[in-house]
């Protein structure tokens, strides 16, 4: 339901709470964050309020300049632990806002190639999916670009990949999402009431953009697969 993004210059996992905490308004069922700390992919996750999630930091930290997070509305899928985003499939990890309405179609023809499903939500399969074009070679924002284009029904998505501390790859049908510039950092949000602490100014994706975001800056590419110019404008949020 809230999805928040970090390529940050300092420990991001607290960060990324406190920008969850921010979309706590929009309503949620559990909550967690993914990270790439010297290379490794990690992640936690934890059921009902963000405490929870912050409590289980305290005993098993994160590290990492990079991040993900997310609160989950579940649709498809009980509210547990185990289909609590982000999900994880071998070397990335993705969050996700909405229905990914051909996921049991997806889901047959990557069970069919081997691929194991551990949850029951929709989401996983996006993962698994991204997993796949990885396995296959492709680069990891290619292996993004080309799991979005096999996707149908409204999203917002993020992938967080293994060995990568400057990516992430946004997406944005049917779902609001916002890219926040910072000074030699760069966030991710789906409103800019989540990135308001961090930076006001803010780039909004239109429906079909892919955002690839690094340190250095973001580039969109729109539905067409064409370069695209968003507007980047200055928000007014209290803090
Ligand atoms: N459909 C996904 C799930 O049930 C995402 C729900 C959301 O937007 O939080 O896990």
């Amino acid at each position: 339901c809230g999805i928040v993004g970090i390529l940050g210059n300092h420990e991001v996992a607290p960060v990324l709470v406190e920008a969850l905490k921010r979309l706590e308004y929009r309503g949620y069922d559990s909550a967690g964050i993914a990270t790439v700390s010297d290379g490794h992919l990690d992640r936690r996750r934890a059921v009902g309020k963000l405490v929870n999630l912050s409590d289980k930091l305290v005993h098993e930290p994160l590290a990492g300049k990079i991040g993900i997070g997310h609160t989950r509305w579940a649709t498809h899928g009980a509210p547990t632990e185990t289909n609590a985003h982000p999900h994880r499939s071998g070397p990335v990890a993705v969050v996700h806002n909405g229905i990914i309405e051909n996921f049991k179609a997806l889901r047959a023809e990557l069970t069919e190639k081997g691929y194991k499903t551990e949850t029951e939500t929709d989401t996983e399969t996006v993962s698994l999916l991204a997993q796949s074009y990885l396995d296959q070679g492709l680069a990891p924002r290619d292996a993004a670009e080309q799991t979005v284009a096999r996707l149908e029904g409204a999203f917002a998505l993020a992938f967080l990949f293994d060995g990568e501390e400057d990516l992430i790859v946004a997406a944005r049908k049917g779902s609001p999402l916002a890219v926040g510039h910072g000074d030699g950092e760069m966030f991710l949000g789906s409103d800019a009431i989540a990135l308001a602490p961090m930076t006001d100014r803010v780039t909004y994706l239109e429906e079909g953009d892919i955002a690839v975001l690094t340190r250095a800056g973001v580039e969109i590419v729109d539905a067409d697969g064409r370069r695209a110019n968003r507007e980047m404008r200055r928000v007014q949020i209290d803090t």
